[in-house]
C-alpha cells in the first residue's frame, strides 16, 4: 500500500491550509492601517496611502459572493499541468470576500459550469488536487458553490444578467 504524499501546487506552499476540515486562504493583514493582502504582499503595505512593512498572517473568510467568471476553453500555458490526457474547460471565478475587501480568483470545482454561476452567488472554499503525479497530489484552493444558495440566474425576482 502507497500513501499519496500532499503537497501545495506551483509554489504555492503557505497560501492556504491544505489539510484543514475547514482550509482557509492564508492572507495578511497590515499592522498600520489594517488592509488585507493575498498573496502576501512581498513589499509593503498594498494600501497606496500607507507606509506599513509590517503584516500578521491572517486566515481568510471562508465564504464570498461569485464577483466574475468565466471558463478556460483553451489550455492554459505552463506552469498549468493538464491534469487528464485532454484539456477540459474548467470554470474560474472571481470572489468577493466582503470583510477584506479582497477578490480572489480560483478555479471552480470540476462539474460546475459557467451555466451553474451567476454574480452574487455564495462559494466557498475548498482544497482539491490540481494534479497528480507517481504518488503526489498537488493541491490548490478552488471556489465550490454553497448549497441551497441560488440555483442559477433565474433563482429570483429582480436578478439580472450581467456576464
Ligand atoms: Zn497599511
Amino acid at each position: 500500500m502507497t500513501t499519496r504524499t500532499r503537497v501545495p501546487a506551483l509554489g504555492a506552499e503557505g497560501w492556504f491550509t491544505p489539510d484543514a476540515d475547514e482550509p482557509t486562504l492564508l492572507g495578511q493583514q497590515c499592522t498600520t492601517c489594517g488592509t488585507y493582502a493575498f498573496p502576501k504582499a512581498a513589499y509593503g503595505c498594498p494600501n497606496p496611502a500607507c507606509l506599513g512593512t509590517e503584516f500578521h498572517e491572517v486566515p481568510l473568510s471562508r465564504q464570498g459572493t461569485v464577483w466574475s467568471y468565466t471558463d478556460a476553453r483553451y489550455q492554459p500555458p505552463p506552469p498549468y499541468v493538464v491534469p487528464t490526457a485532454e484539456h477540459v474547460p474548467f470554470a474560474i471565478a472571481a470572489v468577493h470576500l466582503a470583510a477584506e475587501g479582497l477578490v480572489v480568483m480560483g478555479q471552480v470545482v470540476a462539474g460546475v459550469s459557467v451555466d451553474d454561476l451567476h454574480v452574487g452567488q455564495q462559494v466557498e472554499l475548498v482544497v482539491d488536487v490540481l494534479f497528480s503525479d507517481d504518488d503526489v497530489d498537488h493541491l490548490i484552493w478552488k471556489w465550490k458553490p454553497v448549497s441551497g444558495t441560488g440555483t442559477g440566474p433565474d433563482a429570483g425576482p429582480g436578478t439580472e444578467e450581467s456576464n
